[in-house]
């Protein structure tokens, strides 16, 4: 969705009330495809003060993550605030390091969607706080199941002191 800022300045009314839902399946993300199991929506509002344009409110949805213990994919809820201020006025950005140039006359909301999303990817990813993740030995996913690598796993301190001992 881009929304004609042009169109926006002339209209004497400086609000606009949005409410997007981004037609997506998936994004690429770091090398991973990041698919979107539950459609995501944004809603909120676009104002004009000034030279600026203030693009406020909240991004929801579902996406799929993968769990960087045991590798399942799990489900990863949004609620992501939006607050960012875009100025296509070089002298505006001088003011305020938080204004984001735009060189064109519209903004892509959906762009600005997708960046928000990407930002507020968590940087630990887990199926579950407690996820005792895969055998690093065998590959078994310990949350389904054991094996007998861990028994035999020593301390390397201790070992050493084996082998001195032996
Ligand atoms: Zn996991
Ligand atoms: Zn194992």
């Amino acid at each position: 969705m881009k929304i004609d800022v042009l169109d926006f300045l002339k209209k004497k009314s400086a609000h606009k009330t949005i409410d997007l839902d981004v037609e997506l399946k998936g994004f690429d993300y770091d090398y991973e495809y990041i698919k979107i199991i539950k459609p995501i929506q944004f809603r909120g509002q676009l104002n004009m003060l000034g030279d600026l344009f203030k693009l406020q409110g909240n991004i929801t949805g579902t996406i799929e993550l993968t769990c960087s213990r045991c590798l399942v994919k799990y489900p990863h809820e949004l609620n992501i605030e939006v607050d960012e201020k875009f100025s296509n006025d070089k002298e505006a950005l001088d003011e305020d390091d938080d204004v984001i140039f735009i060189d064109s006359d519209t903004l892509d909301i959906t762009e600005i969607v997708l960046s928000n999303i990407i930002l507020s990817l968590p940087i630990k990813r887990l199926c579950k706080e407690a996820c005792k993740g895969l055998c690093p030995m065998c590959g078994t996913d310990l949350n389904n199941s054991s094996c007998s690598c861990m028994t035999e796993e020593v301390d390397p301190r201790l070992a050493k002191l084996k082998d001195f001992f032996d």
